[in-house]
């Protein structure tokens, strides 16, 4: 089996024609801003109604629903962790929320997923380290668990779009 591929993508999550997109949730599941607030108005007024249906996701978790109006067939809901300064286990949740979104995109038969940079909108996480786990998880977990053919990291903004991009050719 080839290797899962990584690549970037600077723009709107919500245009990709990917078999998942993910999207950066709260515990409750109940649509909010950001990316959440995005890809529910793409997807229209059902996917509010699929999220809640799961009754919530703990931190670290994720959840998938169809994709709705969207070009994505599904989206994953991950919830990534809230900032308080990186002493109260963040870097592992936030690991984990790339690698249950991963699992799940797995386990559905699916070929690629798209990724936001989960927790550094509203939830603060430092964009630079909230980068370096999130290629490194999904490295990891790709490198252990083959079927995936693509990852991608779908970047909003210039900012983001050169930490990624100088971290993804090295
Ligand atoms: P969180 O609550 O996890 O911090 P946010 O939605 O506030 O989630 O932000 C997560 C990331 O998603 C941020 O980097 C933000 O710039 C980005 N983002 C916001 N809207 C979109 C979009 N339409 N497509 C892709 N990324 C987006």
């Amino acid at each position: 089996m080839t290797a899962t591929r990584l690549e970037l993508h600077a723009g709107d999550i919500t245009r990709l024609a990917v078999d998942a997109i993910v999207n950066a949730a709260n515990g409750r599941l109940i649509p909010g801003g950001g990316v959440d607030g995005a890809i529910n108005r793409a997807a229209g007024p059902e996917l509010a109604r699929a999220m809640a249906a799961h009754g919530g996701c703990p931190t670290g978790e994720a959840r998938i629903t169809p994709g709705f109006r969207l070009p994505a067939r599904y989206v994953i809901h991950t919830v990534g962790p809230v900032w308080h300064g990186g002493g109260s286990g963040e870097d592992a949740l936030l690991a984990s929320a790339y690698r249950s979104s991963l699992a799940l995109a797995l386990q559905h038969g699916l070929a690629s997923i798209a990724f936001p940079a989960i927790s550094t909108g509203v939830y603060g996480f430092p964009p630079e380290r909230a980068a370096d786990i999130a290629i490194a998880t999904v490295r990891d977990w790709t490198a252990a668990h083959p079927g995936l053919e693509r990852v991608v990291f779908c970047v909003f903004g210039p900012e983001a779009e050169t930490i990624y991009r100088d971290r993804l050719s090295s």
